[in-house]
């Protein structure tokens, strides 16, 4: 008999929800501590004797319940594993009821970043704090008792009680704010008991709409804001927009407040549905993991909503408009429809992914090249994770809800919005956007699940695209087709793509359906695209002129890979060769690039060949197509990194070809650039001071001197980050030193980052050992983390990274258990472990503990490290020998 728990005994009985909370609480900046009484007003569906919600960490204090004129004292029972409790009625509850409980307790505020929780600032040297919450996906019950599931909508009217000379903020806007007035008001008496209210102060704001908990905020502390509004194209109606900061960071705050009033227009216009409530703000907050889209309270990171408009930072700017876009989207996707549960997490996250990246993003900043860069941000990430073993699928049972940690991963993101673009390119976006704006209006203020969606698109555009979609979302894995020639055509077949290579027959049962966007170049050399044509059993004959030019999967909106003969790549290549009227697009080309390096890593084709179709593109002045050829030069040295003469060679090979772009491209970033250039400028540098590059090494090394010196203008912001990294890595603990200064104390959160990434750029074991302490012990909390994925990818420290981690093992799980660091850590961790040997004592480690938290993670990172190695094995020869080819012919 099976004692496994099903999916309903982690799920809250549906005998009694939640209606309306009345929150009223209280917040102590100085001790560190909060209060909080609830009232809920309940909905009674079936007779009980029992009440069960939500709650952790919180110390309750007293449980009443309110029935007509009666009061009753009621006692509880705390279940900490499944962080419940439940309240024994002394007489059973009726369906007509209108009870209301009463819930009074206390909680801690800690640095996690889970919960309700504190953030660090310095003012003036003195150390002082303010809060914020993160409650996705299961922490308000941190904060507050409550029916803690997507599904379980709710109204909130909150009052916030803190020191009267701090700001509060939460979801909706503030109606009243005064003195603290005990008198009568059980609530307030319970919260001071015999406190002095003289020094604080009572917010209270309007009620929400019906919303889920995880998207309800808060926050408490001494912020300042900037403000500006936005006219609804819609309605004509102007809503207020502000961003809140602490004083020593605001004036860093208009770029966000112009891009998100453009873009909020753009989601109007979209979705043909006005932005739901009355004001939005933004929060940035030091001591915050990504970014948050609470509704009408975005939380994000410092570095995610401030740019400093002096320092022209181009990739600073554009992650905060990037970022933002994302989590407006989820203002209407998410926020006003809902997942019904966390199995369609994939929903929300994929739909704001694809919509913020793509679609919104492209209208505000057409000149950024939005589509092809999202192939390279989230298709080709997804397609590395799903073409290992222990992939899931888009759509993943959740019977634990603690299990949804594990699923915030590229395939809930990646996946999710590339096989969504599919579906767009597919069906036309004008199309798509109709159908979403019919699933969105049939289920405002509601909870839906996937069928919904295909629902609203079937109405707009009459195809069943349930049908089309089904495999993409509820089976592991993706396709590669084999294109073989033919007579007077093309045979196209489908099977799963695994990067090891070793695909076996029951791995290999799902039938996708195909979009195939068949490119052709007719007579005329006039380029043909048929973007109807759906393979949809194994494989196909397809019809064309197998002479002239062609390519499946044209513009790269499909997610799969394409494995050609050897006679099509080569003509391929020329073509991607070609730097004027190429039949390719950049997409093309970048999505060539990868899938030959996928298709040699597992077997079935030679990793020489992408290296000769890159070496063939070295005169391409395209940002984004150098940029996939770094990625894959990355993707190469992080299976050779130790194998001394290929690593060398391969350095080799990166300067010939970054060197002559530093060469064209200079070092200075001249006023009204365009974007393309300043990126490949910024990129081209940055390769060429990685691979060694002595004449860009030389001139990064007399900025960084100058800079410490006294001129901190000398760096162009664009390359602030390359440069400490390249002074850290050829300096000692003097540049080391500076580096984690500037992360302490300078304001500007790009600034810091750079710094972040610079203090982990160390080479000697007695600093990599240091970095790891500072990582553990002074590190802002969310930058713990960061530090172990950027030493993750360091040649330097190598496999000393898993020795760093073990020793400290039980201190991290500690600490970030509950969060989504936690799956982080092990990833970062493995990122350069590519033998067998790695495989087995890294699993050895993790006999005996508890892994519940990351086991996904683990199996991932496992199956990453052995697909390596299987490339590795297969591939060293092929790899060394044409690198030897190309240094004897290149002789530096
Ligand atoms: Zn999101």
């Amino acid at each position: 008999m099976s004692t496994m728990p099903d999916a309903s005994s982690y799920r809250l009985p549906d005998d009694v929800k939640a209606l309306h909370y009345d929150l009223t609480i209280k917040t102590d900046l100085q001790g560190l501590k909060f209060q909080g009484y609830a009232i809920i007003h309940l909905l009674v569906s079936k007779e009980t004797s029992t009440i069960a919600f939500n709650s952790s960490k919180c110390d309750i204090k007293g449980i009443l319940l309110h029935l007509d004129d009666k009061i009753d004292i009621l006692d509880w029972n705390m279940d900490q594993a499944m962080e419940r409790v439940t309240v024994t009625l002394p007489s059973l509850l009726r369906v007509d009821d209108e009870p209301q409980l009463h819930v009074w307790y206390c909680g801690e505020l800690t640095n996690a970043t889970m919960g309700y929780f504190y953030s660090s600032y310095k003012d003036n040297d003195v150390e002082k704090h303010y809060t914020v919450t993160q409650f996705q996906p299961i922490a308000a019950r941190q904060a507050f008792p409550c029916w803690d599931e997507p599904l379980l909508k709710a109204k909130f009217s909150l009052n916030m009680v803190s020191r009267s000379d701090t700001v509060n903020v939460s979801n909706m806007p503030m109606v009243s704010e005064g003195p603290v007035d005990l008198a009568g008001n059980e609530q307030l008496e319970k919260l001071f008991h015999k406190e002095d209210t003289k020094e604080w102060k009572i917010t209270s704001f309007q009620t929400t709409p019906m919303m889920s908990t995880y998207i309800i905020a808060f926050g408490n502390g001494p912020f300042a804001y900037l403000e500006s509004s936005y006219v609804s194209p819609l309605s004509g109606m102007r809503r207020p927009l502000r961003v809140y900061a602490t004083p020593d960071i605001i004036s860093q705050g208009k770029f966000v407040l112009e891009t998100d009033a453009r873009i909020l227009c753009e989601f109007e216009k979209a979705f043909d549905i006005e932005y739901p409530l009355p004001k939005l703000d933004i929060l940035a907050a030091a001591n915050f993991r990504g970014a948050m889209e609470n509704w009408g309270l975005i939380v994000t990171q410092s570095q995610h909503t401030l740019y400093d408009d002096t320092s022209a930072n181009f990739d600073a700017k554009k992650e905060v408009a990037e970022i933002q876009c994302h989590e407006l989207a989820h203002m209407w996707f998410g926020n006003i429809t809902t997942m019904a549960w966390w199995d369609n997490l994939w929903l929300n996250e994929g739909f704001a992914t694809f919509m913020g990246r793509t679609v919104i993003l492209n209208r505000v900043f057409p000149e950024w090249n939005c589509y092809s860069a999202f192939y390279i941000k989230y298709t080709e990430e997804a397609l590395e994770l799903d073409a290992i073993p222990s992939s899931h699928p888009v759509q993943v049972p959740i019977v634990d809800p603690k299990e949804i940690f594990q699923i915030f991963d590229a395939l809930s993101y990646g996946k999710a919005a590339s096989v969504l673009y599919m579906l767009s390119s597919y069906i036309g976006e004008k199309k798509f956007l109709k159908g979403v704006s019919i699933y969105l209006k049939n289920h405002l203020y509601e909870n839906s699940v996937a069928e919904d969606l295909w629902v609203g698109i079937k109405e707009a555009t009459g195809i069943n695209v349930s049908e089309i979609m089904q495999n993409w979302i509820s089976k592991t894995g993706f396709p590669v087709l084999t294109i073989t020639e033919e007579a007077d055509g093309i045979r196209i077949r489908q099977d799963r793509f695994f990067s090891n290579g070793d695909v076996k027959e029951e791995d290999n049962q799902t039938i996708w359906q195909i979009p195939l966007n068949i490119l052709t170049v007719g007579e005329d050399g006039c380029v043909h695209i048929d973007n109807e044509t759906i393979l949809k059993t194994r494989e196909m004959v397809y019809k064309l002129d197998v002479k002239a030019f062609w390519k499946i999967n044209a513009g790269a909106t499909g997610f799969y890979r394409t494995h050609y003969t050897q006679d099509q790549l080569q003509r391929l290549e020329q073509e991607a060769s070609r730097l004027e009227s190429s039949a390719l697009s950049v997409t093309d080309k970048l999505s060539l690039i990868s899938d030959v390096l996928a298709i040699s890593s597992a077997g079935m084709g030679q990793t020489s060949h992408a290296l000769s179709l890159i070496e063939a593109m070295r005169n391409e002045t395209n940002y984004l197509v150098w940029l996939s050829i770094s990625n894959q030069l990355g993707q190469i040295r992080q299976v050779w990194w130790d194998q001394d003469q290929v690593y060398d060679d391969l350095q080799a090979f990166k300067r010939a070809l970054f060197e002559p772009l530093v060469r064209k491209l200079g070092y200075e970033y001249p006023d009204g650039e365009d974007p393309d250039t300043i990126q490949l400028r910024t990129l081209a540098i940055t390769q060429a001071a990685d691979a060694e590059s002595e004449e860009v090494t030389t001139k990064l090394m007399e900025w960084f001197k100058e800079y410490t010196s006294s001129n901190t203008e000398v760096i162009p912001p664009n390359l602030l980050k390359t440069t400490f990294r390249t002074a850290v890595r050829h300096g000692d603990s003097s540049e080391w030193e500076t580096v984690k200064r500037i992360y302490l104390n300078n304001l500007n959160p790009a600034v810091q980052a750079a710094a972040l990434a610079a203090v982990c750029a160390i080479t000697d074991p007695q600093l990599q050992m240091m970095t790891i302490q500072f990582a553990m012990e002074e590190a802002k909390p969310t930058s713990t983390v960061q530090i172990f994925g950027y030493l993750g990818n360091n040649d330097a420290v190598g496999r000393n990274l898993v020795v760093y981690f073990k020793c400290r093992f039980e201190e991290i799980v500690d600490r970030f258990r509950g969060t989504l660091d936690i799956y982080y850590f092990i990833t970062f961790v493995a990122n350069l472990l590519n033998t067998e040997e790695d495989a087995q004592a890294l699993e050895d480690f993790f006999v005996g503990k508890d892994t519940s938290d990351f086991n996904l993670s683990l199996t991932q990172a496992l199956d990453g490290i052995r697909s390596r190695a299987a490339w590795l094995e297969r591939s060293e020869e092929d790899v060394r020998s044409w690198l030897e080819k190309w240094r004897q012919t290149h002789q530096e």
